[in-house]
């Protein structure tokens, strides 16, 4: 049976001093738009709009950007770019949208980043185990000969990109892209472009709990993040960090998985491997300036394990926080890039402001 699961780490949205702030951005309105987009929820707070008809043009301009970017990067939309991508079964170019070309570059590049680990090809595994658009192919566990045939049809030197002109080119015709972990991030980025190009300046954008927040919040004060320990039933805050300018991307293992003869299977499939990953590590944040890098490096990441993983961390100057389960709770590994953008213990988020991970 297939849980998504609501629980564990959730991110709330806080309000606290730490610096200097704009004093013009004090006490101005704040604007809330939230919606579904990408199989999940998005909240978009913009601060420095006068009126409402303002509010509502933003709202129009932000759900048009969404729904352009569904309807290029969705495997779950048989009619999106990367769809026909999928079923253009030729070694030739394929020209495409600016969106899909960058995504596919910042992909691969994570993906060398990650020594592989994110890997955009791995859609026939992510099918095989039930995790891609069509969940009901699989109700059990795939055998080792079908895990075999899948993983023979993916790799990182499948695939090809040009910026120009825009294009595309699969050395296999049936290999098949999953951009699941790293588009969420990447349209994240281009509402944060929408709204500095609409000349707002203050703003946190969160799709899925991608976010991306720049300026100051109602109170004139850095936006705030909580980033909380997974305890079933408690809300504690592990780390507050400032989101200054940056993304901030979460991935785990707890949030969409499924469970069979009392294991339990992650949707972040090993590449390696062919399977879910089966490690202690619970989620992986990861901060960057791009949020679509730090989208797919969390789930890179995530693949490569509490000591892999952090050690890519450190070699690649990473700003990443790792929470790993023990037999007593849980621990934390951080990079000093990290540490960095924490805020110091006992100054906690309020709680009335939260904006974070949506319940799926
Ligand atoms: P992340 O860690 O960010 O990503 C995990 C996902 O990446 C996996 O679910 C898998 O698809 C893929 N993946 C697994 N292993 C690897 C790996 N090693 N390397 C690279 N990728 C890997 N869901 C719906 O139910 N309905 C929809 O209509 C829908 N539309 C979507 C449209 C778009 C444009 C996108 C980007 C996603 C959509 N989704 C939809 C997917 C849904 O929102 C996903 O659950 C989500 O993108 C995964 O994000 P995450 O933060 O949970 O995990």
């Amino acid at each position: 049976m297939r849980f998504i699961v609501i629980l564990q780490l959730l991110t709330i949205l806080a309000g606290c001093a730490a610096r200097e702030h704009e004093p013009e951005q004090k006490n101005a309105r704040l604007f809330t738009l939230s919606g579904s987009t990408m199989g999940t929820q998005y909240t978009v707070k913009v601060l420095g709009l006068s009126e409402e008809d303002a509010a509502v043009e933003i709202r129009q301009a932000v759900e048009r950007r969404l729904d352009e970017l569904d309807g290029l990067l969705s495997t779950y939309d048989g009619s999106s770019d990367v769809s026909e991508l999928n079923d253009f079964e030729s070694r030739q170019w394929m020209n495409c949208s600016e969106e899909l070309a960058e995504v596919v570059a910042e992909a691969l590049h994570v993906g060398q980043v990650t020594e592989g680990a994110f890997d955009i090809t791995c859609g026939p595994l992510v099918d095989l185990w039930g995790f891609g658009p069509d969940r009901r192919m699989s109700n059990r566990t795939p055998t080792d000969e079908r895990i075999a045939e899948a993983k023979a049809k993916i790799g990182l030197d499948k695939i090809e990109y040009q910026l120009d002109p825009h294009s595309v080119r699969k050395a296999s015709p049936s290999l098949r892209i999953d951009l699941s972990g790293v588009a969420k991030g990447y349209a994240v980025d281009q509402i944060a472009l929408l709204l500095r190009r609409a000349g707002i300046e203050s703003f946190l954008v969160d799709i899925g709990g991608e976010m991306k927040g720049r300026g100051v919040n109602q109170e004139g004060k850095p936006w705030r993040i909580g980033i909380e320990t997974p305890l079933p039933g408690v809300r504690t805050v592990q780390r507050v960090i400032e989101l200054a300018d940056t993304g901030l991307a979460t991935s785990g293992g707890y949030r969409n998985y499924f469970e069979q003869d009392g294991r339990r299977y992650s949707h972040i499939i090993d590449p390696r491997t062919g399977r879910p990953i089966q490690h202690q590590l619970v989620s992986v944040s990861v901060l960057d300036p791009s949020c679509a890098r730090a989208d797919a490096l969390a789930t890179g990441l995530m693949v490569l394990g509490p000591e892999e993983g952090y050690r890519v961390a450190v070699e690649h100057k990473l700003a990443i926080l790792m929470i790993v389960k023990t037999d007593t709770g849980f621990s934390e590994k951080m990079t000093p890039e990290f540490e960095k953008a924490c805020i110091p213990e006992g100054e906690s988020p309020s709680p009335q402001d939260s904006c974070g991970r949506n319940p799926e």
